[in-house]
């Protein structure tokens, strides 16, 4: 176990109060670690979950989006509600970090600290359940399926607010490259939409020696991807932004032989919908006039993913302020830079006002790497901080 908080002579109840069983929390997460399930299928992660929520005196409602749990706990006479959201599931990574604590399960990997996110909202749930020191209604959310785009959207649909209404909800990332314990506050947009589009550019095939026999969809398509790059430099104000990247590419199979087709894979991410607007109308008609120009043909299928996360107002100051409150003005960045990933508590924000932040992860690999490694040393700070969070709104 790594040495963590300081512990003894804190003056802080939470802080002292969590650095209590905290090593129990960081086995629970090196657990979780060790078994780390794929999107809706995150049955031990959950059923572990809930268990520790009922055991601590939580109204637990599991089943919701398959494997989502929504926990709920009222002291008080207080109306006010307060969501918080941690997601659960894993990646269809090996992984490659040689822990001793490293996935047991071929193939899928932790590769993005949700085994840590759900930790550290289990050890202040449990604080909060021991201490009681709110007015109002706790609702800690557990969300299947973030990596898929899908686990947010189906809660939702599912009755998650109708059934378990909240003023305003909240989450957090884990962020390498950011010190650890570090806390990061956005205003407005702070991740990106992602849309995707399959494109096949169809000429006619040949023979690689008689090209003037074919029409090369290859040709076609390597001048449709130097014009795309005009999309992001020419189309869209210079002052917004907008990631357009073909992240595949297939044809052919041999030398001498000019393919019948080619397909493209493109991720398109922008901070908000007028371009996201843009960027759906240009490629496709960037796609099939270029297409056309060589005599080929190009067929689109644009799939919107999601939206830009982006954080109310009113909730990130709050949220910022109770991070300046409880850890000084030294540790938290109020000006984090919005970040180009993407993240299905957007649809979440769609439905509530609320904020999402980000906390340090120090020097790690990055998310979605193999080497990829949650930092232990989060857990407590980060912890403290919904605590704070919860009993400042519930107050
Ligand atoms: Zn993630």
């Amino acid at each position: 176990m790594n040495v963590i908080a300081p512990i003894s002579g804190s003056n802080d109840p939470v802080e002292s109060g969590i650095a209590a069983y905290l090593d129990e929390i960081i086995a629970l997460r090196r657990d979780l670690h060790q078994y780390p399930e794929l999107a809706f299928q995150e049955r031990r992660t959950s059923k572990i979950i809930a268990s520790k929520l009922s055991s601590w005196g939580y109204e637990v409602a599991t089943g919701i989006a398959g494997t989502g749990i929504v926990a709920t706990l009222k002291r008080g006479s207080g109306e006010k509600r307060i969501g918080i959201r941690a997601d659960m599931d894993a990646l269809p990574i090996e992984e490659a970090t040689g822990l001793d604590y490293a996935s047991n399960n071929p193939g899928v990997m932790h590769a993005c600290g949700h085994d840590g996110h759900a930790s550290i909202l289990l050890a202040a749930a449990r604080y909060l359940a021991e201490t009681g020191n709110f007015n109002g209604t706790l609702r800690l959310i557990f969300q299947p399926a973030e990596e898929i785009g899908a686990g947010a959207r189906r809660m939702i649909s599912e009755g998650l607010f109708e059934r378990f209404p909240v003023d305003a909800v909240f989450g957090l990332h884990n962020w390498p490259g950011v010190p650890t314990g570090q806390f990061g506050f956005v205003e407005g947009a702070a991740m990106a939409s992602v849309d995707q589009a399959n494109i096949r550019i169809v000429g006619k095939g040949g023979h690689g020696a008689e090209p003037h026999r074919a029409i090369d969809p290859v040709l076609a398509s390597a001048s449709f991807i130097t014009a795309l790059q005009s999309v992001v430099s020419r189309n869209v104000d210079p002052q917004e932004m907008a990631v357009v990247t073909v992240g595949s590419i297939h044809a052919g199979s041999a030398s001498n032989v000019i393919p019948e087709s080619v397909e493209l894979k493109l991720t398109m991410r922008a901070f908000n919908e007028r371009v996201r607007e843009q960027l759906k109308e240009r490629i496709p008609a960037l796609a099939r006039a270029q297409a056309e120009s060589f005599g080929a043909l190009a067929e689109v299928d644009y799939r919107l993913g999601f939206p830009a996360l982006t954080n109310h107002r009113e909730e990130t100051a709050f949220a910022r302020e109770v991070a300046i409150d409880t850890f000084g003005g030294a540790k938290v960045e109020i000006d984090f830079k919005p970040r180009t990933a993407s993240e299905d508590f957007a649809f979440m924000l769609q439905a509530q006002p609320g904020s999402y932040l980000f906390v340090g992860n120090g020097d790690s690999a990055p998310l979605h790497s193999a080497h990829y490694n949650f930092d232990d040393v989060i857990i407590a700070p980060a912890a403290r901080y919904w605590v704070r969070l919860a009993e400042t709104f519930l107050r």
